[in-house]
């Protein structure tokens, strides 16, 4: 699961590797070196696993978690399911190399067609 985040998410991730969730940070180098490419790139994505995501909501909302509004990243992933892309896939986006990436669900007469996939941060969509 990925959060879009901007960089108070050190407090964010500290609070959960204290209820025993692993997080990883993702870009939080880029937006290190250059702050004003925080915007552009929708923050900093704090990762955790799947399976820890109904435990991480409870302390996000415990906390107040404030990222949630007026997220464009947040909203493109929404726009995403929408349509239909809600499988996780372990690739990265061909225009923005984020790793947000969702594919449709396969159906039994989709199998042999090319896959089509998502990224939910730049929103865009190709198939392979
Ligand atoms: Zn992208």
């Amino acid at each position: 699961m990925t959060f879009t985040y901007p960089s108070e998410a050190y407090p964010l991730m500290t609070k959960l590797e204290s209820e025993e969730i692993e997080c990883m940070l993702f870009d939080e180098l880029t937006v290190l070196t250059d702050p004003f490419i925080s915007n552009a790139i929708g923050g900093v994505k704090l990762k955790i696993r799947e399976t820890d995501l109904p435990h991480a909501t409870k302390i996000l909302k415990s906390i107040n978690f404030a990222g949630e509004k007026e997220n464009p990243a947040k909203k493109k992933l929404q726009e995403g399911f929408a349509k239909g892309y809600v499988v996780r896939v372990e690739k990265y986006c061909p225009k923005c190399e984020s790793a947000g990436i969702y594919r449709k669900r396969l159906s039994l007469s989709g199998l042999f067609k090319p896959k089509s996939y998502f990224c939910s941060d730049c929103g865009y969509t190709w198939e392979e």
